[in-house]
């Protein structure tokens, strides 16, 4: 199994749908709530994890954390640790995970995930990767699919 062609585009930021969309108030899934210095939190609106986030970077288009300099990287990780504070005051998780994954969406970006006392898989990630890519990643568009134990709202996001 190889990247999908068009993965090697958007990982250089040709076409890349973050980028495009600049700043704005709401995503097709997600509502703003913080809007910081160089990224932007988005709620899910999507029923998948309760206090889900996704933290998306607005500067210069870049694929990893590597390529951010150190002043960029110091404001990014300024307004993660701001957004999970927020999320951990109001939701009280017992955990919470950042997950930086931009597998089928190469622009920087962080799941926040909060975990609670009644989480399906204390111990382990959540998302959860599935053993076999879901097969529309296979063809370069993100996918969502349940997380297999079946009994909670967690989402194994290709992203
Ligand atoms: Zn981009």
């Amino acid at each position: 199994m190889e990247w999908p062609p068009s993965f090697y585009e958007l990982r250089r930021g040709i076409g890349c749908a973050m980028c495009q969309q600049g700043r704005p108030e709401a995503t097709d899934d997600g509502v703003r709530f913080y809007a910081g210095e160089v990224s932007d939190a988005y709620l899910r609106r999507t029923n998948i994890q309760r206090g889900l986030t996704v933290v998306i970077w607005r500067g210069r288009h870049v694929a990893e954390p590597t390529e951010l300099n150190d002043e960029e990287a110091h404001g990014y990780w300024r307004d993660l640790l701001i957004v999970g504070r927020t999320l951990e005051d109001v939701l009280r998780p017992v955990k919470t995970n950042y997950n930086v994954l931009g597998n089928s969406v190469p622009h920087l970006h962080t799941h926040i995930v909060p975990r609670y006392a009644d989480d399906p898989r204390p111990g382990w990630p959540c998302p959860f990767p599935e053993e076999e890519p879901p097969r529309d990643a296979r063809r370069g568009a993100p996918t969502r699919s349940r997380c297999p134990s079946n009994r909670h709202r967690c989402e194994v996001i290709a992203s």
